[in-house]
Order: C-alpha cells, then structure tokens, then sequence
C-alpha cells in the first residue's frame, strides 16, 4: 500500500499512543497529533504547488521535521530527495541539480556549517529550485501558513490517485566506494521493507526505538521510522546527530525497548567512562547494521546492554535496505559469524562475478538479491542501473559472500577492496581482524595501492592505541610472519589520527588509496 494509507492505518488503531519523540526540544506527538501534522503539512506542499512526482529535497541531521516532510511528501505523491548533513557546496549543487530538486526544506545550521549561506552560494546554479524553507525559521511558518488554501478533501484525492510502485524516495549511497548513486524507490520498496524489518524484531504499539542513525539514510528512515510506524512503535530522537552520552540518555528517559546503531556508534556507547550509570534495562532489542560487525562488540552489546534480540542487518540503499536479517532465537554465533538469512520475500544467490553461474553453498561469490525491495534504478542514469540490475531483475550487489549450508549469508568484503597482489587475492577484512588483536593497535584499516612490481601492495593504515608509541612497520611485519600467509602481511603503513569517514559511519577506503603518497 502507499506510505500515507499504511499511516491512517497505525493513526486510527493507536491514536493516543506516542508516535514521534525528540528528546533535545522535550517536543511530542501522539499518533493522532502525528497524522494531522503530517497532513497539514502535506497540504502546505500541495498549495505551494508541489506536484505528484515533483522532488522535495530535505537537507536536514535528524529532528523531527524531517520525519513529517517524508511522510508528508509520500502522502501527496512528492519524489524526496534525501540530502547527506555532511554535503557541503559542490555537493548540495549536484544533488539539487541532478533531482531536479524544485523546493527544499533545510536545517538552518548544524554543528560549524551555516545551511542558507551554502543554499545562498549555490542557488543561482539551479534553475529548478524554486522554494527554500528553514526548518525553525520564519520560512518554515510561511510555508505552513498556506496549509489552509487547501482542503482535507483535496489531499484525500490526490492521495486516492498514487499507486505503490510510484517512486517517491531518491537515496544517494553513503559514497563508501566513489560518488554516491541516488537509489529511486517506491512506497512498495520500502515500506515493506521497514515493515518486515520490524517485524522480525516483533515490534508492536508498545515498541519505543532510540535512532541515533542519521534519517537522512535508509537505516534511519526506512528501518528506523517506517519500521516503528508500521507496527504502530514510536520513533525517539536522542540528538541531531550521534552524541554517545545523549543516546544512552535517551534510552533510560523514555524507558526505550530497541536501539539502532553501526558498530562504531555502539562501540562509542559502551565504551563511555560514565555507561554503568544509565539505565538501560527497558531495553530488549535493536539493530547493529553498515558494515561489519564485530564479535566482542555483539557480546558487550548483549550482555551489558540488556538487547538479547539484538538483530545484525545486511543490505544496501539500492534494496530499501535490507536482504538479509538475523532471527531473534539465533545464538550468537550466527549474529556474529553471519549477517543471517533472506528476508521474507526475498531471495539471494552467490555466484561467480565472472560467469553468473549460482555457487555451490560454502563457496565464496558475488551476492545478488531479488524481490520487492529492488530499486525501480539510479534516478536518470539508465546505464548505472544496467550494470547493477540484470534482465531477470537480480541486484549485482558489488559484495562478496559465502551461504552457509544452514542459509545463513556471511558477508567477506566488498569486490573493490579486494587487493591482487602479484595474482593472489587478499581480503582486507581477514587482515584487519587479524591486526586488530595487536596491543599498539586501536584501529586498523588495509587497502591495496598501486605497485610496479606486484601490481598491487598492501596497505597498512592505523590508528595506535597510544599516539605516542605507535608501532613501527618492523613490528607489524613481525606480528603477521607467523600467523599469515606471506602475500597477506602488509609492507607499508601509515599512522594516521582519524580515518576519512561517511556520514553513515563508514570508512572511506577510497580516500585512503588515493591520498597515500600525498
Ligand atoms: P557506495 O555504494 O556509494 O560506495 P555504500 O555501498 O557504503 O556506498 P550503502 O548503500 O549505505 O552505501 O551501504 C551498502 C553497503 O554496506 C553494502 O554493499 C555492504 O558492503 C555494506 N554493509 C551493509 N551492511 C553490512 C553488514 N551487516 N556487514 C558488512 N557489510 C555491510
Ligand atoms: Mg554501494
């Protein structure tokens, strides 16, 4: 169904029960009070003329309003274009010009940035933009003020009108890998998509999940708000954007059942000198998702955290996110060792990057994922779409896998990092885990630069744990001699303080490739 009608559905069963709650500003809303803001806003974009399949970008780090423009915009059939906090000028032009952007609704600053001076700098480049309203600013006022001109019953007739497999959602990849692709997706895309996703975790009215995850990305706004709204759950905000302490604040405030994070944001969390003070025994569940997540952080998680069901999610913006999930009653060996198994209605295969040709179980290849959530393409780039999407509609996902006998999937890395030195393939993974156990070692991430020799070498980039005593090429050679495989150990390495990273908390091996040397 349309993201508008699934709303009436959770609105009219859970009026009275908290839909939306952002802890910075003390603001709340009931189901009843979400819907009839999310209506008034929808007319406001109506009577400022915005058109079924019109783009609305929202360029905003999470608060409220953000979620009542993408409920809103899916109401009156309204394409968002979802624009990352982080994008600075040349960024924010490309977006607005590639979507075809005709209103935006912005956040007025974040941290050190001023959005309407980067607005203002870049204005005259779009031709399309029509309108710019600042969330919390006079502008935004003026847009609702409008709200009046049009009546409950047009709304209700343009909604009447969409269809679920409208497009009404562009999401740019986090740009882990190159520039980011904007992913077009449909009600039918991802609102199944949040809806089984919350399912699998048993959400019900009851649920009240803490999202620290930017909403700018699918984890928070397909797995975070469309997965509470569905099941009638309520999304809580703890910041604009992540901050440790204000999450685990939180949490025990609003007596929290579930709680999103990538591995770096819980890492973050438990590893705060004040985490024994809160409590956080509401909790039951969660997500841990984006990229790998490691063993010893699933197990504090579980244990310290009180998230028993904690769940591990594995997708990509180009399937709505999810494709594979883990299941409440897995142990923690699957959670760890796996990023589980297909959702439902979905389906996934491995096979050989080189022929197509499905693997046997056990055997490592590329993933493909088929089904509903499949993006309808890359917004205007038909040939991107192409090359990821084959004629019998599988996604070329660009990661390596293995599906264990039991289905479960386990992801081995992504096709572009894996570095061929002199013709053997090493996995930047494997010997990150294996370096991560190194005492002089806080973080660690390996990459392949170029080499005349070997095509190919292999390169080291750590974060020590003590910034005066980092370890020395020598020792890290030593470390790996025994234990790895000759052509895996790294001979080169770079002490660095911090590692380029997206917004969405991923690294950026990319930068680290192509900066070495400089
Ligand atoms: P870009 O496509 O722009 O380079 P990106 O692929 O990082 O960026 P996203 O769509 O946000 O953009 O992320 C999807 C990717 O994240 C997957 O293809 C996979 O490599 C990685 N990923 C997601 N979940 C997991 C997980 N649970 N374990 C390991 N890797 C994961
Ligand atoms: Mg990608």
């Amino acid at each position: 169904d349309t993201i508008g009608r699934n709303l009436d559905r959770a609105v009219q069963a859970y009026p009275d029960r908290e839909a939306l709650v952002d802890v910075p500003s003390g603001r709340r809303w009931t189901y009843a009070e979400f819907g009839a803001a999310v209506d008034e806003l929808a007319r406001a974009l109506m009577a400022s003329g915005v058109d079924r399949g019109d783009r609305v970008g929202i360029w905003a780090v999470n608060c409220p309003e953000w979620v009542l423009v993408q409920y809103a915009t899916a109401r009156i059939g309204a394409v968002m274009v979802n624009i990352n906090p982080a994008y600075r000028a040349h960024e924010l032009e490309y977006v607005l010009k590639q979507a075809g952007i005709s209103l935006l609704a912005a956040s007025l600053v974040h941290r050190t940035s001023d959005y309407r001076a980067l607005v203002d700098g870049v204005r005259g480049n779009c031709p399309a933009l029509r309108a710019v309203h600042y969330i919390g600013d006079r502008s935004w006022d003026e847009l609702l003020a409008v709200a009046g001109s049009v009546t409950p019953e047009q709304l209700a007739g343009r909604e009447a009108g969409l269809s679920c497999d409208d497009p009404i959602n562009i999401q740019y990849t986090s740009g882990t890998t190159g520039f980011p692709k904007g992913a077009t997706l449909s009600h039918h895309n991802i609102l199944n998509n949040g809806y089984f996703v919350g399912e699998l975790v048993a959400y019900t009215e009851q649920d009240r999940i803490c999202l620290p995850v930017p909403f700018y990305h699918c984890f928070g706004m397909v797995m975070g708000n469309l997965g509470a709204t569905s099941h009638g759950a309520c999304i809580v905000i703890p910041a604009p954007a992540f901050e440790a302490a204000a999450v685990l604040a939180a949490v025990e405030q609003e007596r929290c059942t579930s709680l999103y994070g990538v591995p770096t944001m819980f890492i973050a969390e438990l590893n705060l000198p004040t985490f024994s003070s809160y409590d956080l025994s509401s909790l039951r569940t969660g997500i841990m998702a984006g990229s790998p997540c490691p063993v010893e952080v699933m197990k504090r998680v579980v244990a310290e955290m009180h998230m028993d069901e904690v769940s591990i999610c594995y997708g990509m913006t180009e399937t709505s996110p999810v494709s594979t999930q883990t299941r409440r009653d897995d142990d923690l060996e699957r959670r760890t060792g796996t990023v589980g198994r297909a959702m439902p209605h979905i389906e996934v295969k491995v096979v050989d990057p080189a022929t197509g040709v499905t693997l046997e179980r056990g055997v490592s290849g590329e993933l493909c994922v088929r089904g509903y959530s499949v993006m309808l393409g890359y917004w205007e780039q038909p040939e991107r779409t192409a090359e990821v999407i084959d004629a019998g509609r599988w996604m070329h996902t660009g990661d390596l896998a293995v599906m264990r006998e039991d289905g479960y999937v386990q992801i081995v890395g992504r096709i572009k990092d894996v570095i061929i030195r002199g013709g053997e393939n090493v996995y930047p993974r494997e010997v990150e885990e294996f370096l991560y156990r190194h005492p002089k070692i806080a973080d660690v991430q390996v990459v392949g630069v170029a080499d005349e020799r070997y095509g190919e070498e292999i390169l080291a980039c750590v974060i020590p744990s003590d910034p005066a005593d980092p370890p020395s090429l020598e020792d890290v050679k030593a470390f790996c001699a025994e234990q790895l495989a000759h052509y895996k150990v790294p001979r080169l390495l770079r002490i660095m303080e911090a590692f380029p990273m997206t917004v969405s908390g991923k690294v950026r091996k990319i930068e680290l490739r192509e900066n070495y040397g400089r």
